[in-house]
């Protein structure tokens, strides 16, 4: 058919559209973030509609329109049934899905991305007995991950200052530039006209040290990774801060 592709696509979200049709947002394989028609997909009747879920992942047919372009067809291939009947992973995939849709630009493919995501959502929907502290770090490593491959992975081994490696001690973290400042840059950067307090965070040495560890490691490791829960909320509150700054 002209005008046709097919790809894979992790459906992020759906949201209604006209009086039938959805806008459904998705991330494919060999077209990066789109956003499709679905159309009749609010009709009782429709076959579509199963297959474009969010958190599927579906083989779908793009058909060129003159605006927006639809979805042709779409065969549901994962439906991460344990995911979905698990509240606390439920949670944390949203999450995920969430932030994804939020950082990642439409209309760029990029694989890397693709897999990311899918392979972690593997890695939670195998997950058994998910505990909250396991999912938060999850999901740390998730969006760690994430902000390094568009760009923004931390500094966590040389002061962003002075270029001279963290030692153990008062350190501190610059969400502006994105990573960790030492004491004597901090004091003497705080004394400067302009400085703003809020974009900087105290680091702790064991949260310097599971960040690296989360930038160098695979999920396999990390999950076995024994964390104090002071320090696992320390790196969330981090990350969240990240988050919030950039995007
Ligand atoms: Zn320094």
């Amino acid at each position: 058919m002209d005008g046709s592709k097919n790809t894979t696509a992790l459906i992020l979200k759906r949201e209604p559209y006209r009086e039938d049709d959805s806008l459904v947002t998705v991330y494919t394989l060999d077209f990066g973030k789109l956003s499709l028609i679905a159309r009749g997909t609010r009709k009782l009747r429709s076959k579509l509609a199963g297959h474009l879920e969010p958190l599927t992942l579906s083989e779908i047919m793009i058909i060129s329109g003159k605006g927006l372009d639809y979805i042709g067809s779409a065969l549901g291939r994962e439906v991460y049934q344990p995911i979905r009947q698990d509240l606390n992973k439920l949670h944390y995939a949203g999450r995920a899905i969430s932030i994804f849709s939020r950082l990642v630009k439409d209309s760029e493919p990029d694989r890397r991305l693709f897999f990311l995501i899918v392979d972690w959502l593997a890695a939670l929907n195998s997950f058994e007995d998910l505990s909250s502290e396991s999912g938060d770090l999850l999901l740390a490593f998730f969006a760690l991950r994430l902000l390094g491959e568009l760009g923004y992975k931390p500094e966590m081994y040389k002061c962003l200052d002075c270029g001279k490696s963290v030692k153990p001690g008062r350190n501190y973290f610059n969400l502006l530039n994105g990573g960790v400042v030492c004491e004597a840059c901090f004091l003497k950067e705080s004394g400067r006209i302009g400085f703003q307090v809020t974009n900087i965070l105290t680091i702790s040495d064991n949260c310097v040290k599971i960040v690296r560890f989360i930038l160098e490691n695979e999920e396999g490791r990390i999950l076995r990774m024994k964390i104090d829960k002071k320090y696992l909320k320390e790196l969330s509150f981090l990350v969240e801060s990240l988050l919030n700054f950039y995007f």
